[in-house]
């Protein structure tokens, strides 16, 4: 089983309290604790992923500008 990538810390606050969240049976999207700052909801990229979407949901959420700060822009 290929490791998980880490999750970077939080574009909007900065903090590392950020988790992957389930979406629905097939995707997932990464959440932050600190100010409920959401990524992009991702889809499952394979049928081998523990929780479907995560991989792809930590990738779009690195990938994320630290100047957005527009929560609603998924
Ligand atoms: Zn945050």
């Amino acid at each position: 089983m290929a490791r998980l990538p880490k999750l970077k810390p939080c574009p909007f606050c900065g903090e590392r309290d950020a988790f992957v969240e389930r979406a629905d049976f097939s995707s997932a999207y990464v959440f932050c604790n600190s100010c409920s700052g959401k990524g992009p909801t991702e889809c499952q990229e394979s049928d081998y992923e523990e929780t479907p979407g995560e991989r792809a949901a930590i990738h779009a959420w690195n990938k994320r500008k630290r100047a957005s700060k527009n929560k609603e822009a998924v």
